[in-house]
């Protein structure tokens, strides 16, 4: 299963990710994740993403793209992935799209995980609380919004166009959620 997970921040994504990678055995790589482990070992993209990052921005393309073409290499996603936080615009979907096409191993799907914006909000000030993520403060959390509205949306009908796009409703019971993606994925080929 090769998959990309959208939605706005704070939909889950990460959540549904960890259970969908253990139902299908393949690894979650998540870009988000990836660049706080390296701000955290202070590695040069650690370094390079951190000011972005701290600001609700996208890090540049060129080196997000770098980071995820590597990725991609690893052994771990011969039987598939499950991408999470990539792409965040649509020259990424196209960057992806060519990277896996050179390999001969297209995406089988995308699903949207789409929550209402007050949700999405009162979703994320909680988690600041507990969690302390610099970019959970609230004016950074409202410049995230605004990203994933102006950037990210658009690669939703770059989906839909494509006939990748299954949508599912991230508000209810997380295990209701998981258990909508799975069926909804078991319609798509593998
Ligand atoms: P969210 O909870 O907003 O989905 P993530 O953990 O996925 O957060 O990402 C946190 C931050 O990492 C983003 O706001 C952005 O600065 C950076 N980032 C993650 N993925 C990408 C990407 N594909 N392109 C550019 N920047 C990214």
């Amino acid at each position: 299963m090769r998959l990309v997970l959208v939605g706005p921040p704070g939909a889950g994504k990460g959540t549904q990710a960890q259970f969908l990678a253990e139902h299908f055995s393949i690894p979650h790589i998540s870009t988000g994740d990836i660049f706080r482990a390296n701000l955290k070992a202070g590695t040069d993209l650690g370094k390079q993403a951190q000011t972005f990052m701290d600001r609700g921005e996208l890090v540049p393309d060129s080196v997000t793209n770098e980071m995820v073409k590597d990725r991609l290499t690893h052994d771990d996603v011969a039987n598939g992935f499950i991408l999470d936080g990539f792409p965040r615009n649509v020259a990424q979907a196209e960057v992806l799209r060519a990277i896996l096409a050179e390999k001969k191993t297209p995406l089988q799907a995308v699903l949207e995980f789409s929550a209402p914006d007050t949700e999405i909000i009162a979703r994320l000030l909680q988690r600041a609380e507990i969690e302390k993520r610099v970019d959970d403060q609230e004016d950074v959390i409202k410049r995230r919004l605004e990203v994933y509205a102006e950037q990210t949306a658009p690669i939703i009908s770059f989906y839909r166009n494509e006939g990748l796009l299954i949508s599912v409703s991230a508000v209810g019971d997380i295990k209701d959620i998981t258990a909508s993606a799975i069926s909804a994925l078991s319609r798509v080929a593998q």
